[in-house]
């Protein structure tokens, strides 16, 4: 039977310098990532993030406390078998990269394959496929890593970590060099491999939004684990559909009060139902709920307010609403995982009046749309 647990650090301790005063980088920190999750770690540069993720690929030995990848415990493995797993089941996305300078950018891609025995050709033609997934034009990955940018490498060191198929991806500031689009990009490929392939993600970054990809947030701090936070929660976003032609048309006065009513009308209903309000930007909401029912009848009332509303304004104001259940991280007075960006593109394909939900459209073999009326017909 496959080994449910991916990772396991359990209390590992890593100190450089064997003086007197070694320098401690991690300390006691014990983590589990379950196969097919999606980490992200967490913390500042100097965190020990590098050190933590060497460990997990054997590329470095802890000091104390024990590494185990797919149930096998590092330590026991020798250097050939090390190898071994590294090159057959991870795939290691270096903070440096790790290029080789005389390969052009395919050929640092394919060698991994022929590593494994794959024909050359059969090598070049996945190599190919995997530069095209993280987006590097066919010309470029022809020159060798000096006559690339940081980001046409970094997208290299991604293609040759995703080329073999691992079973899981380390990936060390993926996003580090990349323009946020590129960053976007690779992060949902990563996030479409760990969906539809069931791949394990350890992603490690400095950046929150980068995180936030993932299904869970660790964070790390002068090496130890400062916060994991963990739980299920109701996601809602809403706005009001076509505002910025609203703005043209109404002009910015009308637009004012519009929106004014708008925020009035959903904060009372938040204050009803037991919402947190997470953020408000102009016309949206993100808001969260500790049950989907609650977040339902919120949305609900909001939605019938709003079109009692409507119903006397000269222009009309529609209201998009998106819901998600799922698991998400709390750090603070914010949200990030999954659950947050599956919530917001629900919001954005619902329609003027509209209550979407991912749970249901999941579940019932009925229409994808749910008008307000028949959503409250079943619930309150
Ligand atoms: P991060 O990736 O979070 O920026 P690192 O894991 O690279 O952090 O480093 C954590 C700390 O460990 C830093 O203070 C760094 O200077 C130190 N460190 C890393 N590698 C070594 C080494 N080989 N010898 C001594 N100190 C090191
Ligand atoms: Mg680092």
């Amino acid at each position: 039977m496959e080994n449910l647990v991916a990772v396991a650090l359990e209390e590992v301790s890593k100190h450089y310098g064997g003086g007197p005063e070694p320098v401690a980088v991690l300390r006691e920190v014990s983590l589990r990532v379950s196969a097919g999750d999606f980490v992200a770690i967490l913390g500042p540069s100097g965190s020990g993030k590098s050190t933590l993720l060497n460990l997990v690929a054997g590329l470095d030995s802890p000091s104390a406390g024990r590494v185990l990848v797919g149930g096998r415990d590092l330590a026991y493995l020798g250097d050939n078998a090390r190898s071994d797993l590294r090159l057959r089941e991870i795939g290691f996305v270096f903070q440096s990269f790790n290029l080789f300078p005389t390969f052009t950018a395919e050929e640092n891609v394919a060698w991994p394959l022929e590593f494994l025995g794959v024909g050359w050709r059969e090598a070049r033609r996945r190599a190919r496929e995997a530069l095209a997934r993280v987006a590097l034009p066919p010309a470029v990955a022809r020159r060798r890593p000096a006559e690339l940018s940081g980001g046409e490498q970094q997208r290299v060191a991604i293609a040759r970590a995703l080329v073999t198929e691992p079973r899981l991806v380390l990936a060390d500031e993926p996003t580090g060099n990349l323009d946020s689009e590129t960053g976007q990009t690779i992060l949902a490929l990563l996030r479409e491999l760990n969906a539809e392939r069931h791949l394990t993600v350890v992603l490690v970054t400095h950046s929150a939004l980068a995180a936030s990809h993932a299904q869970r947030t660790v964070e790390l701090r002068d090496g130890r684990i400062v916060r994991e936070a963990r739980g299920t929660v109701t996601i809602m976003f809403s706005d009001i559909v076509g505002f910025s032609a609203m703005t043209e048309r109404l002009g910015d006065e009308r637009v004012q009060e519009i929106l004014h009513t708008h925020c009035a009308i959903v904060r009372e209903q938040i204050a009803v139902h037991g919402g947190f309000e997470v953020k408000t930007q102009g016309d949206g909401f993100m808001i969260a709920f500790p049950s989907a029912r609650r977040a339902l009848r919120c949305a609900v009332r909001i939605q019938r307010t709003m079109a009692a509303y409507d119903e006397h304004a000269e222009a009309p104001v529609g209201l998009r609403i998106g819901l998600h259940t799922g698991e998400a991280t709390k750090e603070g007075r914010d949200f990030f995982g999954r659950s947050v960006i599956v919530a917001a593109r629900i919001a954005a394909t619902a329609r003027s009046g509209e209550i979407w939900c991912r749970r249901w459209c999941a579940s019932s073999p009925g229409p994808r749309r749910s008008s307000p009326s028949t959503v409250s017909g079943r619930w309150s």
